[in-house]
C-alpha cells in the first residue's frame, strides 16, 4: 500500500512595522497555534529572517511536526507578490529591495509566498471573511496608510508589476494637503490617520466653539471616535468630512470595477457609522447611475491580525509545494 504524506497545514505569517505573527492554520482556516515577535529588534534583515525561521520551527515541533506543513504564506507591507520582495518599504527597518520570499524559503526549505498587507487582507476576506463566495469585490485598508485590492471574476487583480490598488495615493483635492508620497492632495491625506487628525485640528481652529477633543491629550482616530461616542458635534463633523471624501474616493473605485460589495477593515474602520453613514450617502450620489444602490457597504467583522495571519494562510496553499527534504 502507498502511504501518501498528506500535508494539512500551512504557516501565515504578518509582518507589520510593529510585529512580526506567526501562526500554524489548517485547510479549514483553524488557527492551530501563534506566537509573535516585536519585527524591529532585527534591524538586519538576514537576522530577522533567522528569527522568523527559528520561531516558526519551534511552534511547528510544539505542534504536531513539519511534516504536517505545506507551506508559508507572508504578508508585508510593500511586497510585491510577482517579485516576492519587499521593495523600499517606507515603514520597515529594512531599505531597498529585499528577496524575502526566497530568503525564508532557503532557510527553512518549504515554499514560501509573499505578498503586500492589502492584497492579503483581501485573500483573508475571500477565503474566510465577508467576502466568501464573491467574485467581485474590493477590500479598503484603512489605516495610517489607505490599502487596497480588489477581485475580479474570483481573481485578485495585482498588475503588472504587484502594484495595483493605490487607492490611498488618488488624488481628490488638486493642489490639495501634502500627501506622504511626494504628491499633493492624495486620499490618503485625508482618510489616512494623520489625515484625520489634521482636520480636527483644522476644525478646532475654525471656531471656539467647545468640543471634548479639546481635552485630549492625544488626537487620534480612535480619540476622536470616543468623543462622537459622547455625542460630542465637532468629532462627529471630523467623521462625517473624512466620510465625504472616502465616499467619493469609493465612488470612483466602484464605477470602474463594478463590485458586488465593498470591504472597510483597518483601525479607522472601527469608527464605523460616524464614518460609513457619509460615506454612503456620498457614494450613492456620486456613483455612476447602474450601480446606484447596489453595492453593499461592509465593515470586516474580523479583527485585523486575525484576517492577515488567515490571509497568509490562503496565500501559502496558492504557492506550488516543494521542500529540501522529501
Ligand atoms: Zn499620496
Amino acid at each position: 500500500m502507498i502511504k501518501h504524506n498528506i500535508k494539512s497545514e500551512v504557516v501565515g505569517v504578518d509582518i507589520s512595522n510593529e510585529l512580526t505573527t506567526y501562526a500554524i492554520v489548517d485547510v479549514r482556516g483553524n488557527i492551530i497555534a501563534e506566537d509573535s515577535f516585536p519585527t524591529c529588534d532585527y534591524p538586519d534583515v538576514n537576522n530577522f529572517v533567522s528569527a522568523l525561521s527559528d520561531n516558526i520551527l519551534m511552534l511547528v515541533e510544539a505542534n504536531g511536526g513539519y511534516e504536517k506543513i505545506r507551506s508559508i504564506g507572508m504578508s508585508s507591507p510593500s511586497a510585491s507578490s510577482v517579485s516576492g520582495c519587499i521593495e523600499n518599504a517606507a515603514n520597515l527597518p529594512w531599505k531597498g529591495v529585499v528577496p524575502l520570499a526566497a530568503m525564508l524559503r532557503d532557510r527553512i526549505g518549504l515554499a514560501v509566498g509573499l505578498s503586500n498587507d492589502a492584497h492579503i487582507s483581501a485573500l483573508g476576506e475571500y477565503a474566510f471573511g465577508c467576502a466568501h463566495g464573491m467574485k467581485n469585490f474590493i477590500v479598503i485598508s484603512l489605516g495610517v496608510g489607505i490599502g487596497s485590492c480588489f477581485f475580479s471574476d474570483g481573481q485578485e487583480h495585482r498588475g503588472q508589476g504587484g502594484y495595483a490598488g493605490e487607492f490611498g495615493h488618488i488624488c481628490v483635492y488638486p493642489e490639495g494637503r501634502q500627501c506622504g508620497c511626494g504628491n499633493k492632495g492624495c486620499l490618503e491625506a485625508y482618510v489616512g490617520a494623520k489625515g484625520i487628525v489634521q482636520t480636527a485640528r483644522e476644525l478646532m481652529a475654525e471656531s471656539d466653539a467647545p468640543s471634548l477633543m479639546r481635552n485630549l491629550e492625544k488626537l487620534s482616530p480612535r480619540t476622536i471616535k470616543e468623543c462622537c461616542d459622547q455625542g460630542d458635534e465637532m468629532a462627529i463633523e471630523v467623521f462625517r468630512r473624512t466620510g465625504r471624501i472616502l465616499g467619493q474616493g469609493l465612488a470612483t473605485y466602484a464605477s470602474l470595477v463594478d463590485p458586488e460589495a465593498i470591504i472597510l477593515t483597518g483601525g479607522i474602520s472601527h469608527a464605523g457609522h460616524w464614518l460609513v453613514d457619509s460615506a454612503e450617502v456620498m457614494f450613492e450620489k456620486m456613483v455612476y447611475g447602474n450601480l446606484k444602490h447596489k453595492v453593499k457597504i461592509i465593515i470586516s467583522s474580523f479583527n485585523d491580525r486575525e484576517r492577515d495571519v488567515l490571509g497568509a494562510s490562503a496565500l501559502a496553499w496558492s504557492v506550488p509545494e516543494y521542500s529540501l527534504f522529501k
